[in-house]
């Protein structure tokens, strides 16, 4: 049976009969690395997870810019704390380019749960009143069909527990490629880059932004200025991967 067909009669089925077909799914599900079962998690067996190149976040308390050389490398930015999964390597790398250029949905469901698990494992008890995703333009949007963090930010805002919204900050240009521009000329070309549909409300006042990789930051300041700009006191960025600019 095609899987289109049976996912479509998955979805005619009682609640109950669905979550224990998910289960057996999972079950059986294989690790995307080295082919393996994979039981304890879809997508990456025990063994393979315990190999990828994640952050020690105890190291930083949760927080990369306490580390002095990723707090030197980003200067003149507006967002308070740094979270990210893994520095730019494989299979990061590879998987991230498969989320976005070839439509991996359950990628971003995996960078979910890994995001999730290290943020609970150092941030339980942190209060996030909201969570946001950064947009694409509608014009790349609609070429590219979806935005790869909101992928992302959906599930973790699920197994965080926290509120999402997918649709108040807003993408109003598409910015030229920022390659090989200064840091001023970056923030210039983002100024007024982005709005929000309406205003946040008067109880959000820490959000949390996601994005699937974090590079130079001129994004994700310019979205944490306009969110402060309208009430926001504290901004933390959660990237599945950070590649510093090289100075
Ligand atoms: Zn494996």
């Amino acid at each position: 049976m095609e899987w289109i067909t049976f996912s479509k009669l998955k979805n005619n089925w009682p609640a109950q009969l669905q979550s224990h077909l998910e289960g057996i799914l999972l079950a059986f599900s294989q690790c995307d690395l080295c082919g393996s079962d994979s039981q304890e998690q879809s997508l990456i067996c025990s063994s393979c997870f315990a190999q990828l190149p994640l952050f020690e976040q105890e190291l930083t308390q949760g927080d990369l810019l306490n580390w002095p050389a990723i707090n030197k490398a980003l200067p003149h930015i507006h967002f308070d704390h740094l979270f990210c999964l893994s520095p730019y390597l494989p299979p990061f790398t590879h998987w991230l380019s498969q989320l976005k250029y070839q439509g991996r949905f359950e990628l971003g469901s995996l960078f979910a749960d890994l995001l999730a698990q290290q943020w609970l494992k150092v941030h339980s008890t942190s209060p996030i009143d909201l969570i946001l995703s950064v947009p694409l333009h509608i014009s790349k949007w609609q070429q590219r069909g979806y935005n790869q963090a909101h992928l992302i930010a959906k599930p973790f805002s699920k197994l965080v527990q926290r509120p999402y919204q997918a649709t108040v900050l807003i993408r109003l240009k598409e910015n030229k490629s920022q390659v090989g521009q200064t840091g001023a000329q970056r923030r210039n070309n983002l100024a007024n880059v982005f709005s929000l549909r309406h205003p946040l409300g008067k109880t959000v006042k820490h959000v949390l932004l996601i994005d699937d990789v974090l590079t130079t930051g001129s994004t994700a300041s310019e979205i944490s200025k306009l969110l402060k700009d309208h009430g926001v006191e504290k901004i933390t960025v959660v990237t599945v991967c950070l590649t510093l600019p090289k100075h």
